[in-house]
């Protein structure tokens, strides 16, 4: 098991200075790291609103034929000067919704400006419709299926590389054929945040697929391509992890 550089991991999340790369220990190796991302981004803060879990989890013994509790996704949302964005939605219950935003970032509901959905599956946008006020986006074929739905009275917006010149939009095709992730910088770490492209820390670390995908092919060069653009990465059921190498 690696162990980081603790200092500079800690002052770099706080948001203190941190030198590009820094040095990973592993027992008496050590290597070097060099971080993917940018020091300077429009991203001032981010976090996690609400953990995700899966509806069954092969890591904890479960059979993946039939659910045995409600899925949750992870929620999460980025600010910067003129905005606040929440990517995937997850909670039915306004209340709960406005509570867990309150409780992880001290803004209430309309405040969201953005929401932004990576993948039409349900548990992905069960909150959607608390965010009245925000303006609601996806990628091009996702804002499509949505506004084709009929579920919805607002519009969903398209967007198709880049956003609020903070995020780049990244197809992340497998799970489903139209899933997008969202990449930004922050303090030099590139954040990457996959929908259900990467299920839990788990199934990313046996090079495991989410067990409902559509391309196992897809989702393996999905998988190369965070591997490769990730220092942190926002799983779709999981809290976030590291992918520093
Ligand atoms: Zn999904």
């Amino acid at each position: 098991m690696s162990k980081i550089d603790r200092r500079k991991f800690v002052y770099s999340a706080a948001g203190l200075s941190v030198m590009s790369p820094f040095i990973l220990t592993s027992g008496k190796q050590s290597k070097e790291i060099k971080l993917k991302g940018k020091k300077s981004s429009p991203v001032k803060h981010w976090d996690i609103i609400t953990i995700g879990n899966l509806s069954r989890n092969r890591y904890w013994g479960e059979s993946d034929e039939k659910p045995l509790r409600s899925a949750i996704c992870s929620c999460t949302v980025i600010s910067g000067d003129n905005f606040h964005l929440l990517v995937d939605p997850s909670l039915k219950d306004p209340n709960q919704m406005a509570t867990e935003l309150d409780r992880r970032t001290g803004l209430s509901i309309d405040e969201i400006d953005s929401v932004f959905i990576t993948h039409q599956h349900d548990d992905h946008l069960f909150g959607l419709k608390h965010f009245e006020k925000a303006r609601w986006y996806a990628g091009t074929e996702v804002a499509a299926a949505l506004n084709k739905s009929g579920k919805f009275e607002k519009q969903v917006e398209s967007l198709e590389k880049t956003f609020l010149g903070a995020f780049d939009i990244i197809p992340m095709p497998g799970h489903t054929e139209d899933s997008v992730g969202l990449r930004f910088d922050f303090n030099g770490y590139s954040v990457v945040i996959t929908g259900d492209a990467v299920a839990t820390k788990d199934y990313w670390d046996n090079g495991q697929m989410y067990y409902n995908v559509i391309s196992k092919e897809e989702s393996k060069k999905t998988h190369s391509l965070i591997r490769s653009i990730a220092d942190i990465i926002v799983p779709g059921h999981d809290n976030y992890f590291l992918n520093l190498e």
